[in-house]
């Protein structure tokens, strides 16, 4: 079975190759920006929509005109990508009901091209690796892969660092898990990342609470910095920065976690949180967001497949903190989220909210299975 997987690896071009990235960057930007007026305008003074594949022949030209020639300098293919982009936002204004496309800006706090791999144009060598128009790249290969480069995106920070993900598509392999018949219970909470049906609990990473103090404050000092100024260019960019490593310790937790639970066990139960819903919630949203769950649940469900184990979603609506997972009965007081131990009136066992709530997800999921 062939499956693709997403790579992310750090870039470190040298002066001339930065350059070279740049330049396909603002060509790619001129040419959505520029089609996207030629169609408003199109539209606007003649009624006329102009499709996808008139814009590729009037980039076909533009090219060649003489005040464009720079245009030459890109990777053709990213530029076409771009057009595509374009096209894509104007469907989904269209068919699915979002905004009208924007024009992408230079003060984006990411700019990125994504350019596609015809034979073997993008390949890894050594520690570099190839890309259209700009050679080879040094790059740090963190994880290695087996399989073939379907397309690249090259991602350049607020912070001036450049990135490059792959999607990459590979063959899965049958034995990558070491446990056949585990099975875990999670319930994700604020206080811990989440607690299984055993009592374990996975702990947010440390670091975290300590940089969302520094971002709280980087965004203060933001909102007082005037605008247009060069101390406040200064400042967004320290906020970017943490911004940056906060993503960063965050996902390599949430890897971390997600592997060795895929790696660990067959079936995997979770609750089916809305996190969407919930960060409507103003006051628990802050809390939501800093723990991630959406990107939690993504991880697990892609990395389910490729394991080959089983992440069975419990309906929200079921009461797991307030069941007793011993007799069954549902103790309504511990709606309350800060009873966090409780004894079971009927048949006097003493719980730990969070485990408790685990194992009734375990229970559950384990009840769903067989009967589907
Ligand atoms: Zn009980």
């Amino acid at each position: 079975m062939e499956y693709t997987k997403g790579y992310k690896f750090r870039l470190y071009p040298n002066k001339e190759q930065a350059i070279l990235l740049n330049k396909t960057l603002g060509c790619c930007r001129f040419i959505f920006n520029h089609f996207l007026s030629v169609r408003r305008d199109s539209w606007e003074n003649e009624k006329k929509s102009v499709s996808y594949s008139e814009t590729s022949s009037l980039m076909t030209q533009l090219k060649s005109d003489e005040n464009h020639l720079w245009l030459k300098e890109a990777d053709s293919v990213a530029l076409q990508q771009s057009l595509r982009d374009l096209d894509i936002a104007y469907q989904n204004f269209f068919k699915h009901g979002r905004g009208y496309p924007k024009f992408k800006s230079k003060r984006n706090r990411q700019q990125s091209y994504r350019t596609h791999n015809d034979g073997k144009k993008i390949r890894v060598e050594g520690k570099r690796i190839k890309l259209p128009k700009v050679g080879f790249v040094k790059f740090e290969q963190s994880r290695e892969f087996n399989g073939r480069i379907l397309n690249a995106t090259v991602t350049r920070t607020a912070t001036g660092k450049y990135f490059v993900s792959l999607c990459v598509e590979e063959e899965i392999a049958d034995n990558l898990r070491q446990n056949d018949d585990g099975q875990i219970g999670l319930d994700v909470g604020l206080k811990e990342f989440c607690t299984d049906n055993h009592g374990n609990t996975f702990a947010n990473p440390k670091p975290l609470r300590r940089l969302s103090k520094k971002l709280t404050k980087a965004q203060r000092k933001l909102s007082r910095r005037k605008l247009g100024s060069n101390n406040r260019n200064r400042q967004r960019i320290i906020l970017a920065r943490v911004h940056e490593k906060i993503t960063n310790i965050r996902k390599d937790f949430l890897h971390k976690l997600t592997t060795k639970l895929c790696r660990e066990n067959q079936t995997i139960a979770v609750e089916s949180l809305n996190v969407q819903g919930m960060m409507k919630n103003h006051k628990l949203a802050r809390a939501i967001a800093d723990v991630s769950w959406g990107e939690f649940f993504r991880q697990l469900q892609y990395k389910a497949i490729f394991y080959g184990c089983d992440v069975i979603k419990v309906p929200t609506f079921y009461p797991s903190s307030q069941t007793c997972c011993n007799c069954g009965y549902k103790n309504s007081l511990t709606k309350d989220l800060s009873v966090r131990h409780w004894t079971c009136p009927v048949c006097g066992t003493a719980h730990d909210r969070d485990k408790n709530a685990a194992i009734n997800i375990l229970h559950k999921a384990l009840e769903m299975k067989n009967s589907a």
